[in-house]
């Protein structure tokens, strides 16, 4: 059994939902991380290393592709979609569960990975599951939750700690941790609705959204507890969720609005375009 992690960037598979790869990990799962890309030009070589060091550490094995995804804000993300779409086809044919940050998650290079993620899992022979993980935007739909342990965060951040660029930029292990603490106490209402009685006491707690490919819908996943012994034997719910999947995220909606006034401002006076 495998899962395989598509990461926009270095230390997003040890953000996203790295408590989860863990513990499938720990139950003999393959993980794989398709690195999507390098960051900019100038950092490569540096963050190529650092990620290398990481996933050795987690004991993921690494997928980098020849050429890094050019998925920054100003380059051309229609056809970074469309390429990723192409890159992703022989590998989402071999895995369990494709894990990817959700095509709501603000970050328009997280977003363009998720939009890319679906399209591939909607043209596979066998679909595998999607579990989307929120950072920048919170998953309005968690339905698994991963409790863990200190031993588990003090992991996560050791492998996290290798990408030691991003880590002096902005401390994300204090967001690891932060979040799980979080988690803990909002996860599980959450997951299983509010106001569930009889909690139980966890210390960390990851979530993350399970959207399951059945008859050309997109179908919302059980709410659970994550089993690492059966992780993928609970069938989903019948509710269609194609129209959150599908519809425009606010960064979307956001850039055509500028686009739009833009242009609007430019018909009424064409000088400031060249400006
Ligand atoms: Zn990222």
């Amino acid at each position: 059994m495998r899962i395989l992690a598509v990461s926009p960037h270095p230390d997003d598979e040890l953000i996203g939902a790295p408590a989860t790869l863990m513990a499938l990990r720990d139950a003999g799962w393959g993980v794989s991380n398709y690195a999507v890309s390098l960051g900019r030009p100038d950092d490569q070589t540096r963050r190529r290393a650092e990620l290398e060091e990481a996933c050795r550490r987690a004991r993921f094995d690494l997928i980098l592709p020849e050429e890094s995804l050019p998925i920054s804000s100003d380059d051309d993300l229609r056809l970074a979609e469309e390429d990723l779409v192409e890159r992703l086809g022989h590998y989402v044919n071999s895995c369990d569960i494709i894990l990817s940050p959700s095509p709501h998650d603000r970050h328009h290079g997280h977003e363009v990975v998720a939009r890319a993620v679906r399209r591939a899992i909607e043209e596979a022979d066998n679909a595998p599951r999607w579990w989307m993980w929120g950072l920048w935007g919170d998953l309005p739909l968690p339905n698994i939750i991963c409790n863990f342990s200190q031993e588990r965060l003090e992991e996560i951040n050791h492998a996290l700690a290798a990408h030691q660029g991003e880590v002096q930029r902005n401390d994300y292990r204090h967001l690891v941790e932060g979040r799980a603490r979080a988690n803990a106490v909002l996860g599980q209402e959450r997951v299983f609705g509010f106001g569930t009685k009889q909690l139980r006491t966890y210390e960390y707690a990851e979530v993350v959204c399970e959207a399951v490919r059945r008859n050309g819908l997109w179908l919302l996943g059980a709410s659970r507890g994550l089993d690492i012994a059966e992780p993928i034997a609970a069938q989903p719910t019948e509710i269609n969720m194609n129209f959150w999947l599908n519809s425009l995220s606010l960064t979307t909606q956001l850039q055509l609005l500028t686009k739009d006034l833009l242009e609007d401002l430019f018909a009424r006076d064409p000088s400031l375009e060249d400006s």
